[in-house]
């Protein structure tokens, strides 16, 4: 299944996707680290030695069932619990009948995922059609990292003249689904319901007035402090950035070209 006929399927027609409400659409029992470690008597620590600090899925009883860490940001939530639920959606679980896979058939089901993933809660064409042009505005869109975000924003760009990646079919299968939500964002109230001060933030210059105090004062949207930042550098990825989201390409178009052809 691709991420575009899950969508359809789940007639996702807004973002952001909200995978939780997906999840309890599906009746899918959605459990803490903390709740699966009283059912299970498991320490939470070995939880996460064995599954990781974000979430896994399993099956209980043939049924599957998701288990994920409180404790995160929301924009990380987000991509677990869409994350499990594509393997979900995907038949990983089915394939392995629920049990912790071997590590290299892991890696493959968590690349396959993670693209499903990204392309579920970020479908380029939307962003696209929708004229995206920062990270963030997708950021603000889909609920995603900012790091997440980021990356979106060069595979949108790179792909811009090609439908990005998809086919004409698809995009305009997009632009149909997301149809209301694409008129929200160009001509709608996108823009009017976004808090400015992120994006903002450097470009406020408040006129200093006489009666103006010298010392900022406590305000929730203070712009006193800001003519003293420093203008704002060209973002430039560290070494280790690049080489991550170089990787990160990579095992993209490693999945992509899997979901196509069904082989590397
Ligand atoms: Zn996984």
């Amino acid at each position: 299944m691709t991420a575009f006929e899950f969508s359809q399927m789940e007639n996702i027609h807004w973002l952001p996707v909200e995978p939780e409400k997906l999840i309890q659409r599906r009746k899918i029992p959605l459990y803490t680290y903390e709740q699966f470690s009283e059912l299970t008597q498991d320490p939470v620590s070995a939880l996460i030695q064995e599954y990781g600090p974000d979430g896994f899925s399993t099956t209980a009883c043939g049924s599957p069932i998701i288990i994920y860490n409180k404790g995160q940001n929301p924009g990380r939530k987000r991509w677990t619990l869409m994350h499990e639920l594509s393997h979900i959606v995907l038949g990983h679980l089915d394939q392995c009948g629920g049990m912790q896979p071997h590590r290299q058939m892991r890696d493959r089901f968590d690349r396959h995922a993670d693209f499903f993933t990204v392309n579920a809660l970020a479908p380029l064409p939307v962003l696209g059609l929708c004229r995206a042009n920062t990270e963030s505005m997708i950021q603000r869109m889909t609920g995603l990292s900012r790091e997440a975000s980021r990356y979106r924003l060069k595979e949108l760009s790179d792909g811009s003249c090609t439908n990005w990646g998809f086919s004409s079919q698809t995009v305009r299968g997009y632009s149909e689904q997301f149809a209301e939500y694409i008129d929200y964002v160009i001509d709608g109230d996108f823009y009017a319901d976004w808090d400015f001060d992120t994006e903002m933030e450097y470009l406020l210059r408040p006129s200093r007035k006489k009666n103006q105090p010298t010392k900022p004062r406590p305000m929730r949207h203070c712009t006193y402090y800001l003519p003293r930042r420093p203008a704002p550098q060209p973002y430039v990825p560290s070494k280790a950035e690049q080489e991550r989201f170089d990787r990160l390409e990579e095992e993209y178009y490693d999945a992509l070209f899997e979901e196509w052809y069904g082989e590397k």
